[in-house]
Parts: structure tokens; sequence; C-alpha cells
């Protein structure tokens, strides 16, 4: 699954790192950083929660 982050939508609230701490961070900027780009299927689960927690839909993924 390849993962992206609409940085114009994200405001910081973590979810994402919450969800998925060895995919999401937040960057000095307090937005949020990709740490794999391609995350494999054992992160799967995760990166799907991650993206659902999101309440600005800032994460997409491309199968
Ligand atoms: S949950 Fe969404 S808004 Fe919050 S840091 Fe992650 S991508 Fe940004």
């Amino acid at each position: 699954m390849k993962v992206t982050i609409d940085l114009t939508l994200c405001q910081g609230y973590a979810n994402c790192v919450d969800a998925a701490p060895a995919v999401f961070d937040l960057g000095d900027n307090g937005l949020a950083v990709l740490l794999v780009e391609e995350p494999g299927p054992e992160h799967e689960g995760a990166v799907r929660e991650a993206a659902r927690l999101c309440p600005v839909r800032a994460i997409e993924i491309a199968e």
C-alpha cells in the first residue's frame, strides 16, 4: 500500500501517530510526517485505522 498525507489539510491532531506510530510521526512544525511511504502488510490495519481516525481526512491510501 502507498500512503500520502495532504499537508494542506493536516491540522496536527496526531490521531494517526496514536494509531500507527511506526508509520506516522509529528514534525517540528506540528504536522504529520510519513515515516514509511509504502508500509508492508504488517502495518495495513494500523494505517487504515489512522486514515479512518484523521478528523480532516488528510491520509490517502492507494493499493
Ligand atoms: S490525524 Fe490527520 S490531521 Fe492529525 S496529524 Fe495525522 S494526518 Fe494530520
